[in-house]
């Protein structure tokens, strides 16, 4: 098996063209809580204008957002979802799930609960099976064997990645590790691609990097990072010369729903017949198509159903 082959030749990597990076993701999220307009998303976001208007624009071009006219004096627009941004809500839902379940302090910034109003219960989103209904387990899903995939889609992103300035370390600009957010996780690409290959199987750095080809000091630093994060565990197994495996802990083997809702989302909205290859959930032996719905009342939330409670009372 492959893992670059399976990652790439997933849609998961169109997914991370449009949404993977940090500033995407919290635009999206401050998008789906009502925040409609520049201004206002750059005082949620904190971010500069010039990022903020690049990702807008981004979005509008991969049709996630539209610009709508709300002013006709002084011709001001605002962003509202398209039908495809709207599949991107129960991606979000999940991360703030995350979020409240592993970052220690989620301060203002997050909801501290989510409420489902199409059923009067608190919202505990939950990835599942479409078919069987089964939430959605690492051990559960079958990977295929991708040895005769074609790797020329990853060394097309690779080459996008080496173009991009390689930051030293994801948490450059977070003065807390605790603030560590899921964007900073999978919206930094060589973070996922490794958390995606944990899911795989994989284990020792030299395997991480045959399988990524990823330079050593980027695999290095990332390695630490998640380590420091507590999403990978890391063990010796060898002292002589020392090595070390890294193992996913539970809070790594936790972003595994989120991983699959978005690339379920990349598969429905970008889709290409041949580039994206079936997994089967072994559960029921049907081709794995993913769905997030209420704990409760077991029904897909949307964005008009949910309500987002800052106390908690
Ligand atoms: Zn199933
Ligand atoms: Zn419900």
């Amino acid at each position: 098996m492959n893992v670059n082959s399976l990652i790439v030749s997933t849609a998961m990597a169109e997914a991370l063209e449009v949404i993977g990076d940090r500033w995407s993701l919290l635009v999206l999220r401050d998008v789906f809580l009502g925040v409609r307009r520049f201004e206002q998303l750059r005082q949620k976001t904190g971010a500069s204008r010039a990022t903020l208007t690049r990702r807008l624009e981004s979005f509008v071009a991969n049709d996630i957002l539209y610009k709508c006219l709300y002013s006709t004096t002084g011709k001001r627009f605002e962003y509202r979802l398209t039908e495809k941004g709207l599949g991107l809500f129960s991606a979000s839902l999940l991360s703030w799930q995350w979020e409240y379940l592993w970052v220690e302090q989620i301060g203002d910034v997050l909801p501290k609960r989510l409420f489902h109003s199409s059923c009067n219960h608190d919202l505990t989103p939950v990835a599942v099976c479409q078919h069987c209904k089964c939430p959605i387990e690492i051990s559960d899903v079958e990977w295929p064997d991708l040895s005769q995939c074609l790797d020329s889609q990853f060394q097309e992103i690779t080459a996008k990645n080496k173009q991009r300035r390689v930051r030293s370390s994801v948490k450059s600009g977070l003065e807390d590790l605790s603030l560590v957010h899921v964007s900073s996780l999978i919206g930094d690409r060589w973070s996922l691609l490794i958390i995606i290959a944990s899911f795989l199987g994989v284990d020792r750095y030299d395997a991480f990097q045959k399988q990524l080809c990823i330079a050593s000091n980027i695999l290095t630093g990332r390695l630490n990072l998640l380590v420091e994060v507590d999403v990978l565990k890391r063990f010796s197994y060898q002292e002589n010369p020392p090595r070390n495996e890294y193992r996913l802990t539970e809070k790594g083997k936790s972003l595994f729903p989120l991983v699959m809702v978005m690339r379920q989302w990349a598969i429905d909205w970008t889709f290409k017949d041949d580039a994206v290859e079936v997994l089967t959930h072994k559960r029921c032996n049907q081709a794995l198509v993913v769905d997030v719905q209420c704990q409760h009342c077991e029904q897909k939330p949307w964005p008009r159903d949910v309500q987002f409670q800052y106390s908690d009372s």
